[in-house]
């Protein structure tokens, strides 16, 4: 069976399940931002695939468990491989099916090509340690090898936002860490996985090691979650659906990267041209459809005015429109709901006396770069997750103020700090309660070269280059008695 097919004259996708192109029970639309209709199709999984699809898993995984880590290293190389042929193709459905503008494309595709080959260097890394008992009166004959072993099968769920890159960062450590894999892409953005699919097939990894199941996940999501035969869940999301798998999940090994409202905190000793740009360009990229975007700036009264009338000259450079063309740096947001929720968040905040100083404006589903400053602490936007291309500005007295409302947030996925000082901005980094601070930058998880991940509502675990394998593995002690 081919992998591509066509459906109401319009691309469509088989289901890749075992190692093959199967023939899906039903299709599900695959809707686009640009064309405010119907793109693509891809497969909606029925109960019976998605057991087929766990059970493939399954049955794989002693199979890649006893592979030797150079062939599963030489096998991930494979893949970036035969996937780095299908870059032009990709950028372009990540701009049709994401509103992505296509430099952004660009970027998501190279970076998904580099994690693929970091995790083939990765294996390196799947050491133990060996521990003497002696010092413990108790142990003193016994000797302790520690050992890293694969989970077995992780099921890996992607959000929306960076659709290839998501799921190249679950599936590449899981697999080099010797497990099979099932990925469940989101339904706003699925097209990319099977790109992923084609590039496995292509470099002939074994059957079962990667499965690719499409459908909503308010469908299918539980028949995933709460099977026996998934050993760990990978999951990246809302907190909603986070909180949903924890409570669900059973005994699996979770790793839950979820929802953010960064801050960031400029201070009266800031270099404020370099603050403008970073919060800006930190806010608007990908229109804010960020976890890492910063979306709220608490910057010091002292120095407020002059910062505000920077950004909205930087936001001013940012240009909307079409995300197939290069010059475009702001597309669509993802669907009409995200518009609405955006557009809803400035007008609560306008009305509870917030002053908007730039954009506040819709056009189908896009949203046009906004700056709001002096926004209420009793705003909703000083709080909630936007997911929309919106400045928000908090006036502070002073450090203290900034990192007391830093800190009440729900959420603790990123912050970052502006301030010349680098004594202060240590001080501020070690007193916020988030997963990873950014000094004199806007947060950017990017390849993972640092480790990142949340605390609070934001999640548990950490992903990034040598951390996601260890959420993939677990510790198995052989503790030998040593005969005198
Ligand atoms: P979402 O609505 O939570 O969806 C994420 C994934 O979960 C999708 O594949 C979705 O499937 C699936 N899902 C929904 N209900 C489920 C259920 N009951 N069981 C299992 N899976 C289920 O999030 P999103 O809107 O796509 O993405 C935006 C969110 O992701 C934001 O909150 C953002 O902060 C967060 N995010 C976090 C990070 C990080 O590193 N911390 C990175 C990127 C994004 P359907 O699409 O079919 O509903």
């Amino acid at each position: 069976m081919s992998w591509k097919t066509k459906r109401a004259g319009k691309p469509a996708w088989n289901m890749y399940v075992a190692g093959k192109w199967l023939r899906p029970h039903d299709f599900m639309e695959v809707y686009s931002p640009v064309l405010n209709g119907t793109y693509a199709y891809v497969p909606r999984a029925t109960e019976s695939e998605v057991e087929y699809a766990i059970k493939s898993a399954y049955k794989g995984r002693k199979e890649i468990a006893k592979m030797p880590a150079h062939k599963r290293a030489e096998m991930l190389e494979n893949v970036a491989e035969r996937l780095s042929a299908y870059k032009d193709e990709v950028v372009e459905h990540l701009a049709y099916e994401a509103g992505k503008p296509v430099k952004q494309g660009r970027g998501e595709f190279e970076a998904s090509i580099l994690r693929l080959k970091y995790a083939s260097q990765e294996v390196e890394e799947i050491y133990g340690e060996m521990i003497t008992g002696d010092y413990s009166p108790f142990k003193e004959d016994k000797l302790g090898i520690v050992i890293r072993q694969p989970l077995g099968t992780i099921l890996a769920i992607t959000p929306f936002n960076y659709p290839l890159f998501t799921a190249v960062a679950k599936v590449a450590p899981a697999i080099a860490a010797g497990n099979t894999t099932i990925l469940k892409p989101a339904t706003d953005t699925p097209i990319a996985s099977y790109y992923l699919a084609k590039a496995f097939e292509e470099a002939e990894v074994p059957d079962g090691v990667l499965n690719v199941i499409s459908g909503r996940g308010s469908e299918i999501g539980d028949l995933l979650i709460k099977s026996n035969y998934i050993n760990g869940i990978s999951f990246t999301g809302s907190t909603a659906v986070g909180h949903h798998i924890a409570e669900n999940a059973g005994m699996k090994k979770l790793h839950l990267e979820l929802g953010g409202k960064a801050p960031a905190i400029v201070l009266e000793d800031a270099d404020l041209d370099l603050a403008a740009k970073q919060v800006t360009a930190g806010s608007l990229k990908f229109s804010g459809q960020r976890c890492d975007a910063i979306s709220r700036v608490l910057v010091v009264s002292d120095v407020a005015d002059e910062l505000v009338d920077k950004v909205v000259k930087e936001a001013g450079k940012w240009k909307v429109g079409d995300p197939l063309k290069e010059k475009t740096d702001i597309g669509p947001l993802i669907n009409p709901k995200a518009v609405e929720k955006v557009s809803g968040l400035v007008k609560d905040a306008v009305e509870k006396g917030a002053e908007l100083l730039m954009g506040g404006k819709k056009r189908g589903n896009y949203y046009y770069p906004t700056v709001l400053d002096n926004v209420p602490l009793d705003a909703r936007i000083a709080w909630e997750e936007t997911f929309g291309p919106v400045i928000p500005i908090i006036r502070v007295k002073d450090e203290k103020e900034a990192l007391k409302i830093a800190n009440r947030s729900n959420y603790g996925l990123d912050a970052a700090v502006f301030t010349q000082n680098i004594d202060r901005a240590m001080r501020i980094a070690l007193a916020l309660e988030d997963g990873e601070i950014t000094i004199n930058a806007f947060p950017a998880h990017g390849l993972g070269i640092f480790p990142f991940g949340g605390v609070k509502d934001s999640g548990m675990g950490r992903e990034g280059i040598k951390y996601s394998i260890l959420e993939m593995t677990e510790v198995k002690s052989i503790v030998i008695k040593m005969r005198k």
